[in-house]
């Protein structure tokens, strides 16, 4: 592999966090390079082919891509959004929640007024609460200026960041249904009641409210198109390179070492890796112990069994909306892999590709805790390492399998019916190819009893080394995203990168 004497940055990690920072601080005069383990860059942005389909891994939907809205700012001053193959959900229900034992779907509308006007029409007595939801939820959002691409300063409400959202919604109306709708989307952040801050549940459902949508050709589009921008930046991405160790002298980072023993030299390391991993890698004593423990120590959430299916040709209708379903009104409390396993899951359908009609392929997701593939914790299995995991694993995914595609088809029998082929990811899945800890689907899980413990900074004790990704502030598209305008602001300067995003959405307004 050959090597710049030197880059500008050296990032290590090519999920979309790595590739965001790579992206900006080319398109700022920088010169990066991407050192990525995997044969694909992306991350959890990755898409794989099987069964004639292409199937999404990590991403299903995102939000706030409207002209002017949060992520779109971010995706247009990158070049992205005129390139992006979007498609946009059910405005009247892009996200559904249904439950066992009730025929009703209740549907989350996109615009505030459409939430509002189609959960008040199933809750008529509770028009207010709605009301009340939505301003509490804006009033959450308003206190993160950059979710506002703001420059000003960030998470300076510490009332606001130490409330429960269970708490909160259970506060705005005594309705036991429409608390659980209000929260039925709780997936997109694994929601659970006794750690769960309000304002992650606000910052993420706000946006996907504004407006919702689909990858029309998978989510590896977004990577492929951050790659573009940094390749006509003279930046370089190397994939097959994991670095194993960050040297540093004095608190400086000199080089990053990949497996193969090469030397990647840098003025400035991110690392898009868990923060507990990049710790390791630093040698010598340049980090303080109780520091290292600290991070070690964070929680993380929990990991996910996701099924990938293909449905036979011209059977299943397309449906342009996402279903969260609950085996109960017990919305906060889904997560365990216990007996009653599964408790929920989530159905996304992919945009079909030839007729725009017939549903081609889906994903259907639930929870799944480490403790249950524990025991192939040995094994590792990725594209480049295609070694068995065994007949016992494969034997449990099929079990694990044929009991979600069972609980789906009490709600859905014709799609489960018009399968006509699955295959199953698992923790492992997610460690193997994202290098996440214990498979966790959205890394360090952030508590309101402790917020600022689970806030990490992207700045680290090595001076020229941060770090980003979902771990650091927040996960999803949108997360991730202002994390890397947090971490390029430490190294380009907030008021520099925020006017430079305003700039580029101003001159084409
Ligand atoms: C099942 C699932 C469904 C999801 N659905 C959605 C959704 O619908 N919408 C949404 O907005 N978000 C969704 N998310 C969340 C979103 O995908 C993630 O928050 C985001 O992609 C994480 O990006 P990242 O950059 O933090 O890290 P990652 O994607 O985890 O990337 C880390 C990268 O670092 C690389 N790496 C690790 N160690 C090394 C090393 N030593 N050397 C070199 N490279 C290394 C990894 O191979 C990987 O490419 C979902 C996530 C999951 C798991």
């Amino acid at each position: 592999m050959s090597y710049a004497d030197k880059y500008d940055a050296a990032i290590i990690g090519s999920g979309l966090g790595g590739l965001l920072c790579g992206a900006i601080l080319a398109k700022e005069g920088q010169r990066v390079c991407i050192l990525e383990k995997n044969e694909q860059i992306g991350g959890a942005l990755q898409t794989f082919r099987e069964g004639g389909q292409t199937h999404d891994t990590g991403i299903h939907y995102i939000g706030g891509l409207d002209q002017g809205q949060n992520l779109y700012q971010i995706f247009h001053y990158l070049g992205l959004m005129d390139r992006l193959e979007l498609t946009r959900l059910d405005a009247d229900g892009f996200d559904n929640i249904i439950f066992a034992g009730d025929e009703q779907v209740y549907p989350h509308g996109m615009g505030w007024d459409r939430f509002i006007e189609k959960l008040a029409a199933l809750f008529p007595q509770e028009k207010e609460a709605l009301h009340n939801y939505k301003e509490a939820v804006l009033k959450a959002c308003d206190a993160f200026a950059l979710y506002k691409i703001s420059p000003e300063e960030q998470y300076d409400d510490m009332e606001l960041l130490a409330l429960s959202a269970e708490e909160v919604i259970a506060s705005l109306t005594t309705d036991l249904k429409l608390r659980a709708v209000l929260a039925g989307s709780n997936m997109l952040y694994a929601g659970v009641a006794h750690r769960t801050p309000w304002y992650i549940h606000a910052l993420i459902i706000n946006h996907y409210i504004e407006s919702s949508w689909r990858c029309a050709k998978g989510g590896d589009q977004i990577a492929k198109l951050l790659a573009r921008e940094i390749k006509a930046r003279g930046g370089e991405i190397h994939t097959k390179t994991e670095i194993t160790a960050i040297h540093q002298e004095n608190a400086q980072a000199i080089y990053a070492e990949t497996k193969d023993g090469d030397k990647i030299y840098a003025d400035r390391f991110i690392s898009n890796v868990h923060p507990a991993v990049t710790l390791d890698m630093i040698d010598g004593n340049a980090l303080r112990p109780v520091y290292k423990e600290r991070i070690k120590n964070l929680p993380n959430s929990v990991s996910a069994f996701v099924i990938n299916a293909v449905i036979k040709p011209n059977t299943s209708p397309y449906q342009n909306k996402n279903y969260y379903y609950f085996a109960d009104d017990q919305v906060w409390d889904t997560t365990q892999s216990d007996e009653r396993w599964p408790r929920t899951y989530g159905l996304f359908e992919a945009v079909p590709r030839h007729d725009g009609i017939h549903l081609e392929a889906l994903s259907i997701m639930t929870y799944m805790e480490w403790s249950e593939v524990a025991q192939w914790a040995d094994t590792e299995h990725t594209t480049l390492h295609e070694v068995s995991r065994g007949a016992d694993y494969e034997a449990f995914k099929k079990e694990k399998g044929e009991k979600l595609l069972a609980r789906v088809a009490e709600r859905f029998p014709d799609l489960v019916k018009n399968i006509e082929s699955w295959s199953a990811s698992t923790p492992l899945t997610w460690r193997d190819y994202t290098a996440s800890q214990d498979g966790s689907i959205y890394g360090v899980a952030k508590d309101y009893h402790d917020p600022l413990r689970t806030l990490i900074s992207p700045n680290t004790k090595i001076q020229n080394l941060y770090m980003t990704g979902q771990n650091i502030k927040l996960h999803g598209v949108l997360g991730v995203a202002l994390t890397a305008l947090v971490t390029c602001s430490s190294i380009l300067g907030r008021d520099y990168l925020i006017t430079k995003i305003k700039q580029a959405n101003e001159a084409s307004a």
